[in-house]
């Protein structure tokens, strides 16, 4: 089985954080690492199949748009004594939740007056404030 270079945990863990869409043109800028290595690397992952790549065309340039295979790429990393997330990412992942700072956590249950169904901070924190504009659903003004 062919071995993963550090570059190639590197970008694996890279790819495992982004929230948005990758292309593959943006991955050398937005990592430090030169626009060859980083091909040659995804080339890898994607022959591994811990990633795929979509053409695409991006800022009227033709590229990738590169997404991770989760389970693959953990079990990959597992087997190699790695892992998609470090301890810090975890922890920065649950402090941000919104009910963990929340003055009303312990008045809110589903069908309450502090409902999580309709909460605006768990959608925000789920699916991005964007999209409360195109489904309002918030009842409660749920206040940190
Ligand atoms: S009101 Fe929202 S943020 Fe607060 S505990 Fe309920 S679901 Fe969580």
């Amino acid at each position: 089985m062919t071995s993963l270079n550090k570059t190639d945990v590197f970008l694996l863990k890279w790819l495992n954080k982004q929230k948005d869409i990758v292309y593959q043109n943006d991955i050398p800028k937005l990592t430090g690492i030169d626009a060859k290595t980083v091909s040659k690397s995804l080339y890898k992952l994607e022959k591994l199949g811990l990633i795929i790549r979509e053409q695409t065309v991006h800022n009227k340039r033709k590229t990738y748009i590169v997404k991770i295979d989760f389970e693959k790429a953990a079990k990959q990393l597992e087997e190699i004594g790695e892992t998609l997330f470090e301890p810090r990412d975890l922890f920065e992942q649950i402090a941000d939740i919104p009910c963990l700072s929340c003055q009303n956590i312990n008045k809110c249950y589903e069908g309450g007056f502090y409902d999580p169904v309709y909460c605006p901070l768990i959608f925000d924190y789920l699916f991005g404030a964007s999209m409360r504009e195109k489904y309002p659903m918030s009842k409660i003004t749920a206040k940190k």
